[in-house]
C-alpha cells in the first residue's frame, strides 16, 4: 500500500516526487510516456523559461534540498560559467535538462504506465495502470494539458496540418511555400520566430482572435500575484471574484513575452519597409479560422472576422496551430469529477489542493491543475509548483514537513493598518 501515488510525471508531480523524496512516505509516480518530457515538440533553441529559475522543483520551499536547479548546475560542470552569462533568462532546454536531471535520481517514478482508473475503496483508492494494480492512501492527479484543436482541422491533421506542440516533430516548411499560422499567444509568437529565420517563405498569414499582439506583463509588482502570500488572498475570495480577478490579470499569465513581441515587430518591419525583398508577412488580428478543407495538393482555409462575421477564403500549404491547449480529461477523470461537491459548475478544490468531495473517501485526492479558477493563474505555471507541493506534502503528513506561509506580501491591505 502506497501511502501516494502521483499521476502523471510533469514538472508539476516531478516537484511533489522529489519534495517526498526526505519525508519516508511511500510513494509511486507514473506516467504513459516512456521517459520523462516537458513540451519536446516546442523544445526551440531560442525559447526562454518564463520565470525565474528559482521557482524550480523546490528552491522556494527549500532551498537546501539536493534537487534545485543551482545543484543541477553544480553537478553538471557549469555553475561558474553560468553565473558569468550576460543573459539573463535560462533556455527552456536547459530547464527540461534539469527536470530530466531531477527525474533520474527518483527510484520510485515509473514511466510507460498510463493510468486507466482511479476507484475510492473502503480504506483504499484501486489505482488500475496498464501495466499494474496498486493501492494508495492518497492520489494526486497531475495530468496536464494537450493540444486544443478546432473540430474543422481534426480530419485534416498530418504533416502539413498540426498542432504546434508537435512542430519539431515535423518537417520545417520549405522555400516558397504558403504557411497559416493560427494563434496569437507565446507559442503563436515562437512558431513565427522560426517561420521568420527560416528558409524565404511565399506568405506567412499570421492569425489571431484577439486585436493585437498582447505582452505578458511581467512587472515586479505584478509578480506578487504568484506568491504564497498573494495566494491566501486569493483563496479567501468568494468564487465569483475569484473569476472576476482570472479575467482581469490573465496578461499576467497567458501574454506574448515583451522581448519577443518587440523582436517580432522589428523583423516584420524589416521584411515589409526595408528588404527589397516581397515580404509575404501580414499579422491579421480580430480573424479566426472558421474553415478547412483539402484543395489539390494544398488547402483552402476560410477565415472569419471576428468583428464583422465577414470571411475570406486563403490557399495555403501548410497550416499550423497555436490554438493553446486544454486538460487532459482520462474517462477516470469524469467519474472521479462524479464525487465532487460543485460550486457555480465548478468542482470544490480546498486550500490543500484535494478535493471536497460529496461522499467519504478514503484518503484525499489532490489536483496539481485545472484549478485556473478556484486557484487562480498563479497555479497554472510554475510559479508556485514548490510551495503547492510543500503544502500537499504537509496535508499528507498532517503536519508542518515544510514550512510555508512564511513570506508576508509586498502588498499591505488596508485591514492590516492601525488606526491612530
Ligand atoms: C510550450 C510550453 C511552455 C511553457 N513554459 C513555461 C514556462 O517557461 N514557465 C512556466 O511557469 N510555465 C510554462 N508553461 C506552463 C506549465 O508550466 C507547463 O504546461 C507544465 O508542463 C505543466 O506541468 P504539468 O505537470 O501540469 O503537466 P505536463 O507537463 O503536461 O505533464 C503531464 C504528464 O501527465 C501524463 N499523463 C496524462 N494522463 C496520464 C495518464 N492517464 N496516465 C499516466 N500519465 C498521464 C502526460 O503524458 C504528461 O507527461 C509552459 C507550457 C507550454 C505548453
Amino acid at each position: 500500500m502506497y501511502d501516494v501515488i502521483g499521476i502523471g510525471i510533469g514538472p508539476f508531480n516531478l516537484s511533489l516526487a522529489a519534495l517526498m523524496k526526505p519525508t519516508g512516505l511511500r510513494c509511486l509516480f507514473i506516467d504513459d510516456k516512456p521517459r520523462f518530457s516537458w513540451h519536446a515538440g516546442m523544445a526551440f533553441s531560442n525559447a526562454k523559461l518564463q520565470v525565474s529559475h528559482v521557482k524550480d522543483c523546490v528552491s522556494l520551499v527549500d532551498p537546501t534540498s539536493s534537487f534545485s536547479f543551482l545543484n543541477f548546475l553544480h553537478r553538471s560542470g557549469r555553475l561558474h560559467a553560468f553565473v558569468n552569462r550576460r543573459s539573463g533568462a535560462v533556455s527552456r532546454k536547459e530547464f527540461f535538462q534539469y527536470f530530466a536531471w531531477v527525474a533520474d535520481q527518483l527510484p520510485y517514478l515509473r514511466f510507460g504506465q498510463k493510468a486507466l482508473d482511479v476507484r475510492p475503496e473502503i480504506s483504499h483508492f484501486r489505482v488500475t495502470t496498464t501495466e499494474a494494480e496498486h493501492q494508495a492512501r492518497n492520489v494526486v492527479l497531475g495530468l496536464g494539458i494537450c493540444p486544443d484543436v478546432p473540430d474543422c482541422v481534426r480530419p485534416l491533421l498530418g504533416e502539413r496540418v498540426y498542432h504546434v506542440a508537435d512542430y519539431l516533430n515535423r518537417a520545417p516548411p520549405a522555400a516558397g511555400e504558403r504557411v497559416l499560422l493560427v494563434g496569437g499567444g507565446q507559442s503563436g509568437s515562437e512558431v513565427m520566430e522560426q517561420l521568420l529565420a527560416g528558409p524565404p517563405l511565399k506568405q506567412i498569414l499570421w492569425v489571431t482572435p484577439r486585436d493585437n499582439l498582447e505582452p505578458r506583463d511581467d512587472c515586479a509588482f505584478t509578480n506578487e500575484y504568484y506568491t504564497p502570500a498573494y495566494f491566501r488572498h486569493f483563496q479567501a475570495q468568494p468564487l465569483s471574484r475569484r473569476r472576476e480577478w482570472v479575467q482581469v490579470k490573465r496578461l499576467s499569465s497567458d501574454g506574448v513575452s515583451l522581448d519577443l513581441t518587440n523582436q517580432l515587430f522589428d523583423k516584420i518591419y524589416e521584411r515589409r519597409f526595408v528588404d527589397s525583398e516581397n515580404n509575404g508577412v501580414r499579422l491579421i488580428v480580430s480573424a479566426c479560422l472558421e474553415g478547412l478543407r483539402q484543395n489539390g495538393a494544398g488547402f483552402e482555409v476560410t477565415l472569419k472576422c471576428t468583428e464583422t462575421a465577414a470571411t475570406r477564403r486563403v490557399p495555403v500549404d501548410r497550416v499550423i496551430l497555436a490554438t493553446g491547449f486544454v486538460p487532459h480529461t482520462p474517462p477516470f477523470f469524469d467519474r472521479i469529477m462524479q464525487l465532487a461537491c460543485i460550486e457555480d459548475s465548478l468542482p470544490r478544490i480546498r486550500s490543500d489542493y484535494s478535493l471536497e468531495s460529496r461522499i467519504a473517501l478514503p484518503g484525499k485526492i489532490y489536483f496539481q491543475n485545472r484549478t485556473r479558477i478556484q486557484h487562480g493563474l498563479q497555479n497554472a505555471n510554475l510559479s508556485l509548483v514548490a510551495y503547492r507541493n510543500a503544502t500537499i506534502v504537509n496535508s499528507i503528513m498532517g503536519k508542518e514537513f515544510y514550512p510555508v506561509d512564511m513570506d508576508p506580501s509586498m502588498l499591505s491591505r488596508l485591514a492590516e493598518l492601525e488606526e491612530e
